[in-house]
């Protein structure tokens, strides 16, 4: 494989460039600074110019309305966007447009894929429950055949996106004499349908999610995605596309390359942090770690662009991402001592605020698209062919 942009690539990248400096304004910025991560009506407003732009499916077939460009030009666009923090559908895009794609039916795909790509249809994903997070096979929401529907009870957590997304794809139990895994399916419907309910859950670092109640939810059965009891297949390529998605090295080399920077400054003695050489060894460790994490995602990219869905491969790079950002947290932390826990508004903020809020959210980076210990069981499993411990 190839490590190096084309110049054709590195052309597309200063295109995207222009567009943000042309597009993003100052009341998008200070909206994206304080939102905790949800997108507020500019980001909204600025998901559907990015839909206009055609820019939602870069790397999508041309058939689907996307532009039929590589996976490496699709990432560069995430890159680009996520340097500056901005809403592009995230999930939506990376994970669940991209499972609809491969499983879903052609009625299906017509139905949802040009509102995703028009920025006006966003989906949460609604696979974990009080009683079923690691082990998925557990769920116990149900989904009912009645008539020409079904209906759904139950309760999912940690539903991130529901209080901002338009639909939910749900994982829920449709036989429940079959063994536990066989007897699941996926559904994708609207939250506004009578019957759910949405209430936030905040955690660490203000970020906003939640719990849905599902209380005999009525929803056709052309909501289902694949065929009956099939579910576990569905939603294990939506997770690898998703272990893709959390495993970006973006904000992590931002937040290297920031810290890097900080420590040039030099203090009030006219020495910087730079000098030394604890620092220095800190920074050349957390350097090639930040570079190994870049391979594992342009490898991933390529795995993507050859038609695959990377699987061990999608966990090791989430696992690389996510421990790297806790590391390069916690020592920047160390290196800039307390003021790197001044957040983004302070006039003595380092880093405009990105360490104080990394070191918040990146514990969670460890449980979100499915923790750690579980992505080693699978490294080990799928990736390597070891037995089961
Ligand atoms: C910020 C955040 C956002 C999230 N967003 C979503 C979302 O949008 N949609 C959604 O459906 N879910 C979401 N989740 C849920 C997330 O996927 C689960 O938290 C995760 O899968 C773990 O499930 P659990 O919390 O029930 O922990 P448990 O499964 O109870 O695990 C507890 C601990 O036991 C360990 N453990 C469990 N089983 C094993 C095993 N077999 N081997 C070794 N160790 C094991 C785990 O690694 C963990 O350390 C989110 C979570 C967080 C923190």
């Amino acid at each position: 494989m190839d490590f190096c942009f084309s110049p054709e690539q590195e052309q597309f990248r200063q295109e995207i460039r222009q567009f943000l400096a042309d597009n993003v304004t100052d009341a998008l910025r200070e909206e994206i600074a304080v939102s905790g991560h949800s997108p507020g009506p500019l980001g909204k407003a600025f998901l559907r110019l990015l839909g206009e732009k055609g820019w939602l499916g870069i790397g999508w077939p041309r058939e689907y309305g996307g532009q039929g460009r590589s996976m490496i030009e699709q990432s560069i666009f995430y890159h680009e966007l996520d340097l500056q923090d901005i809403h592009y559908g995230n999930l939506t895009i990376t994970s669940l447009a991209m499972t609809l794609i491969k499983l879903a039916s052609e009625a299906q795909k017509r139905e949802y894929l040009p509102r995703i790509l028009k920025g006006e249809l966003e989906i949460c994903l609604g696979y974990t429950e009080p009683g079923a997070g690691s082990d998925l096979a557990s769920v116990a929401t149900r989904a009912v055949k009645e008539g020409d529907g079904y209906v759904v009870t139950g309760q999912k957590v940690f539903t991130t996106g529901a209080h901002y997304a338009s639909h939910i794809w749900l994982l829920a139990r449709t036989d429940p004499t079959a063994p536990r895994h066989k007897g699941l399916s996926v559904f994708i419907f609207p939250l506004d349908t009578p019957g759910v309910t949405v209430r936030p859950i905040y955690t660490m670092e203000g970020i906003r999610t939640n719990e849905v109640f599902l209380d005999q939810v009525r929803i056709p059965a052309s909501a289902m995605i694949g065929a009956p009891n099939t579910g576990f297949y569905t939603i294990a390529v939506a997770l690898d596309f998703e272990r893709v998605f959390i495993g970006k090295y973006t904000k992590i080399r931002r937040n290297f390359e920031a810290l890097v920077r900080c420590c040039k400054e030099p203090g009030d003695d006219g020495r910087s942090l730079y000098d030394d050489p604890v620092v220095q060894d800190q920074l050349v460790r957390l350097h090639i770690d930040v570079e190994r994490l870049r391979l594992l995602c342009t490898k991933t990219a390529w795995l993507i662009d050859q038609g695959k869905v990377p699987n061990a491969e999608a966990s090791a790079q989430k696992v690389l991402a996510s421990e790297l950002e806790q590391r390069l947290a916690d020592e920047g932390m160390r290196i800039l001592g307390p003021r790197a826990l001044l957040e983004y508004g302070s006039p003595h903020v380092p880093m405009q605020g990105y360490l104080a809020q990394s070191w918040l959210l990146a514990p969670m980076m460890k449980f979100g698209g499915g923790t750690n210990e579980i992505q080693r069981d699978i490294i080990a499993q799928r990736g390597l062919g070891l037995p089961r411990g």
